[in-house]
């Protein structure tokens, strides 16, 4: 058994001054029980908490550190940086070497800004589709979570679903009376909608989705939302922010060969630092001030240490072969947890993009939010707690994806592998 008393006490001191003890409401454990670990440092793949527990992490902050804790490279950069000063308020040639880089990565994107936040990168996004097109009206799906702007905050998947709140106190009505909601991968339901309200200003989309647990497009479900929003004058905008740079240097619009009119991004693209952004045709881009009159701006957006972390970060991801090499990694942790599953009579499925990774406690497939609910989450809390006592920090909630890093070895992967055999076979 290890002990948590630190952690434990930590906790108890937390809540007492922030709500609820954190500062993001999944990392409570509330979907698992128990009480969170707090955390002193990572190196690598691991972690080390409070009392001197070791950890695998697939967790990764949440998706950003695709390179894992602490990489050199990064860090080196950040400290050099750092002792230049922390922000200016002022432009730095930072800030156009990383939009250069991102807009080489994603041709869709001729033009970005940047912000501290994926909250801020799909809020101002959606602002921007409205002046666009004049159009007030927007779909989202349900299960997908774009951050917690009020207009998007309907139906949003893993942190509310965890909480068991079906859409948050203090968003009055008619903050979200424009937001559609649609199930994921049902484009009927979109044509549906598209036909009651042809004025609608955008389609806001995780094309891969990433927060509900992680849920495959069907084949031909992004093409539509691409055909459909341009014969209806409306825009697609993909929310990447965790898909972007995770499941190709390209993100999904990539993978798919599915262009959007806007993009979001955030996560790795900050390297592990406060980071958003959103970027897309020039045409529409310009549209932001100052160059245009749709007004959005932030103190700290472009910050020099972020931009400083996310440069390297994409330097090292361009490195040929790299996605190759984490998806061996990746494939490797699928096949052998796929091999367990097939051993034991647990209902379970298994999804799996690239880097990010389910394990759904679910009979029937998952497609969409309407089924992912359907999961286990009792047994996955289980999962989770054997998991957590055997080394490996997977992620505290049935409705969220696991990540794998570059860190991972192959000794790693291995370990959670039997650890893996170990919790299925007492949960089943
Ligand atoms: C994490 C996430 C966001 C919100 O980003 P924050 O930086 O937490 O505000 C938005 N969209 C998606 C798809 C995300 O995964």
């Amino acid at each position: 058994m290890k002990n948590f008393g630190r952690s434990e006490k930590l906790f108890e001191e937390a809540k007492r001054y922030l709500p609820g003890g954190v500062n993001s409401p999944v990392r409570a454990f509330k979907a698992v029980g128990g009480r969170p670990l707090f955390i002193k440092r990572g190196r690598g793949a691991r972690i080390y908490d409070e009392d001197g527990n070791v950890f695998i992490d697939y967790v990764c902050a949440w998706g950003p550190l695709i390179l894992g804790h602490c990489h050199p490279q990064v860090v080196k950069a950040i400290k050099m940086v750092v002792g230049q000063g922390l922000s200016f308020g002022a432009p730095t040639e930072l800030e156009t070497k990383l939009a250069k880089l991102i807009c080489e990565a994603m041709p869709s994107i001729e033009m970005v800004r940047f912000v501290s936040s994926g909250t801020e990168a799909t809020m101002s996004a959606i602002r921007l589709a409205r002046a666009f097109t004049g159009r007030n009206r927007i779909i989202k799906f349900s299960g997908c979570y774009h951050g917690h702007s009020d207009g998007l905050l309907a139906q949003v998947g893993s942190g509310m679903t965890t909480l068991g709140i079906p859409s948050s106190p203090g968003t009055p009505a008619t903050m979200i009376s424009d937001t559609l909601v649609a199930p994921y991968n049902d484009f009927q339901a979109v044509e549906q909608l598209f036909d009651n309200y042809p004025d609608i200003a955008a389609v806001i989309v995780e094309p891969i989705a990433g927060n509900m647990g992680v849920v495959l497009p069907k084949p031909g479900f992004l093409e539509h939302l691409a055909r459909i929003t341009r014969s209806y004058g409306a825009l697609l905008i993909f929310d990447e922010v965790i898909t972007g740079f995770r499941v190709a240097y390209g993100g999904a619009q990539e993978l798919y060969g599915i262009y959007p009119d806007l993009t979001c991004l955030g996560k790795i693209i900050g390297g592990g630092l406060p980071i958003g952004a959103y970027g897309g045709r020039r045409d529409i881009m310009e549209m932001v001030a100052p160059s245009g009159p749709v007004y959005q701006a932030g103190t700290l957006a472009g910050n020099p240490v972020a931009m400083t972390a996310g440069i390297e970060t994409l330097r090292i991801l361009k490195t040929p072969g790299i996605y190759d090499r984490l998806e061996k990694k990746s494939s490797l942790l699928a096949n052998g947890i796929a091999e367990v599953i097939s051993r034991l009579k647990v209902d379970i499925q298994l999804l799996r993009a690239g880097s990010m990774l389910t394990i759904f406690f679910a009979r029937e497939p998952v497609t969409s939010y309407e089924t992912a609910i359907k999961a286990n989450t009792g047994l996955y809390a289980k999962f989770f707690h054997h998991m957590l006592s055997q080394g490996i920090y997977f992620p505290p909630s049935q409705f969220e994806a696991a990540f794998v890093s570059l860190a991972h070895t192959d000794e790693d992967i291995e370990a959670t592998i039997n650890a893996t055999k170990k919790s299925l076979g007492a949960v089943s």
